[in-house]
């Protein structure tokens, strides 16, 4: 298949992985923001192919991860009115807020339902005018066009009973936290390829810049990965931070003009809170003064919660790249994906999920490709 395969082939990767050797001389820590390059990494193994001097940290690129529990225990409220449909994806029905998740209050008889896109539940609005139809919008830049689109769409439709709990987050602002704290040890990213799809990738210049840190934007693929990692190693082991873009067979520089335009139409930036590791400033998008009747924070008059985070998870540190999961004293004990106790467990992007699921990876040797 073209532009698959080939970015799984085994001997593609050996090779690459051999360049990493032949050019690092001392030890470099590198960040991979992206929880689908998290679980590439651990799928195919590939920290067993590099030399003991890389080191690979994840970061917070889950985006049910990092939704706020502010956001979830909003969600359980909106959902729990019986006048409600309230319309999520999958993996956040079972991220815990202060005391329960929507699947529970689901089994309780709240009208919760799975949906593969918002403009399903635009669908939905549509052909049940006598409830009212709420979306849970989370995620990257990623999944920010396709809920603008849902909300002008409903707009275009006139749809009175259709609103979205907005909980964006943005990764530059992200990036420069984390190198803003004290004690990050990151050198390096990998800057996630499906992001910069939409927004490009010239929001980072400044950000290598005042950091002094290479970041480049970096596929999905074992290949695309490695090749990241050996372009990182390259520039640090020379002493140049800029921003290289290893994903061009799908990102370019401004990345996709119309999704920026309907996001720029719908949304505005603000601060977000980031679950485990708090507000971060212009982290986040809301949805403009001028949509406001979609706002279901609005609607549903939820500004009042109150929230409590449970105390036994590590996730903050595990998202900031501090701490691996299986340092975490309740990984694959109390906390496993069928009774998570912190979202990077529940969640197909997570950082936990990943070491839990991947824990016995294959190694490269035995495989002539990497599927
Ligand atoms: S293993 Fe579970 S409890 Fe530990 S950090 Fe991950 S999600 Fe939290």
């Amino acid at each position: 298949m073209k532009y698959l395969d080939e970015f799984r082939d085994a001997a593609a990767a050996k090779i690459l992985a051999k360049e990493i050797q032949r050019t690092i001389s001392k030890p470099w820590t590198i960040m991979e923001i992206c929880g689908g390059q998290t679980h590439t990494i651990l799928k195919y193994g590939i920290e067993t192919m590099l030399p003991p001097e890389v080191t690979l940290v994840h970061g917070p690129g889950c985006p049910v991860c990092v939704t706020p529990l502010e956001m979830i225990d909003k969600a359980l409220a909106i959902a729990s009115r019986p006048d409600v449909i309230f319309t999520s994806f999958g993996d956040m029905l079972r991220v815990p807020g202060s005391h329960e998740d929507l699947l529970s209050i689901k089994a309780r008889g709240a009208d919760i339902r799975m949906v593969y896109s918002p403009l399903d539940a635009v669908q939905l609005a549509s052909a049940r005018p006598d409830k009212n139809i709420v979306f849970f919008a989370v995620g990257f830049e990623t999944t920010a066009p396709a809920n603008a689109m849902a909300v002008m769409e409903a707009s275009r439709r006139n749809l009175k009973n259709f609103s979205i709990l907005c909980s964006h987050v943005l990764v530059p602002p992200a990036i420069d936290a984390l190198l803003s704290a004290p004690e990050h040890r990151i050198q390096a990213f990998l800057a996630a390829g499906h992001v910069c799809t939409v927004m490009g990738y010239e929001e980072y210049f400044p950000l290598s810049k005042k950091f002094r840190v290479p970041i480049i934007v970096t596929g999905f693929e074992p290949v695309d990965i490695l090749q990241g990692i050996l372009i990182a190693i390259q520039q640090l082991e020379v002493g140049r931070c800029e921003v290289e873009n290893q994903y061009r067979r799908v990102v370019s520089p401004k990345g996709n003009i119309p999704a920026r335009q309907l996001l720029a139409t719908v949304f505005e930036i603000t601060d977000r809170a980031w679950r485990g590791i708090g507000k971060i400033p212009a982290s986040g998008y809301r949805l403009k003064d001028s949509f406001s009747a979609f706002d279901a924070e609005k609607v549903y008059n939820v500004g009042h919660i109150v929230t409590s985070e449970p105390g036994t998870c590590i996730a903050g540190e595990v998202l900031q790249g501090l701490r691996k999961p299986t340092t975490c004293q309740a990984f694959g004990k109390e906390c496993t994906p069928e009774h998570p106790l912190g979202a990077p467990m529940v969640s197909s992007e997570g950082a936990c999920a990943a070491y839990f699921h991947y824990g016995k990876i294959r190694p490269m040797k035995t495989q002539s490709k990497m599927n």
